[in-house]
């Protein structure tokens, strides 16, 4: 049984100001729906007030991205110790706007997981095609080289520390959701690709989050799918009470 795992990308949104009033509000509106893992990623400068402000309580925090080196000459990075040292425990990898803004390729999302992973964190490894592909026949293509690429010599026992996000680039901050069975069928492909990679068993326990514009109204039919195990949440986990939505819809 995977413990569904719901985590807000808070992205480039909130101030360190106003960190510890979001994460109190999270924290109190999900403190009933144990069954379900919550996570808020947050900007890196946001962490120290995060990780005071959800600590003792069952919400975890993470980072939105980190490097692969674990110091040095990298100026404006942020390494995996730091986030260890901050009280980070989860970090985005890979994420669309990574990939599309920041020159972030398959290559590089494969040394930030295994830093992540080596470093004892868990890494949220995104993965989706956009609009351009999918029209175009290259779904399964695309997904399979990402993952294929992406997951590179990460082993059966990183996987301990491994989730998945497919997040349809078309899909994220659009408001245009994939359909419950469209995700299912690229979630089976993630799982059926991860099976070759790390051997089906292990493959069974990894968590496998959707993203792109899940709501408190369409996150009970999207979780209700065999292999979707949580959300990856962008614009409504900005709000305690949508984001705590979600979380109730999962639990
Ligand atoms: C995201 O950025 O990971 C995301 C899913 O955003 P949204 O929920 O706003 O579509």
């Amino acid at each position: 049984m995977r413990k569904k795992i719901i985590a807000g990308n808070w992205k480039m949104n909130v101030k360190p100001s106003e960190t510890a009033t979001l994460v109190k509000e999270v924290v109190e509106a999900t403190k009933s729906f144990t069954n379900v893992e919550v996570v808020c990623c947050t900007p890196a400068i946001d962490i120290p007030a995060a990780v005071a402000a959800a600590a003792g309580t069952h919400v975890g925090i993470g980072a939105e991205n980190a490097h692969w080196e674990e110091k040095g000459a990298f100026t404006g990075e942020i390494s995996t110790g730091m986030l260890v040292d901050a009280g980070a425990k989860y970090v985005i990898i890979g994420h669309s706007e990574r990939r599309q803004y920041f020159g972030e390729t398959d290559e590089t999302v494969n040394k930030r997981a295994r830093a992540v992973i080596s470093a004892g964190l868990t890494a949220i490894v995104c993965v989706g095609e956009t609009l351009e592909e999918r029209e175009a026949g290259k779904l399964v293509e695309v997904i399979e080289r990402q993952m294929n690429v992406g997951l590179k010599d990460v082993t059966p026992a990183d996987c301990e520390r491994l989730v998945i996000a497919y997040e349809p680039v078309w899909a994220i901050g659009t408001g245009k959701t994939a359909t419950p069975d469209q995700a299912q069928e690229v979630h089976a492909l993630i799982r059926a690709t991860l099976a070759k990679l790390v051997g089906a068993d292990v493959a069974e326990t990894v968590r496998i989050q959707y993203g792109g514009s899940m709501k408190p109204g369409n996150a009970a039919e999207l979780l209700a799918k065999k292999d979707i195990d949580g959300g990856l949440i962008g614009g409504a986990a900005l709000k305690a009470a949508d984001f705590a939505g979600i979380v109730a819809a999962g639990n």
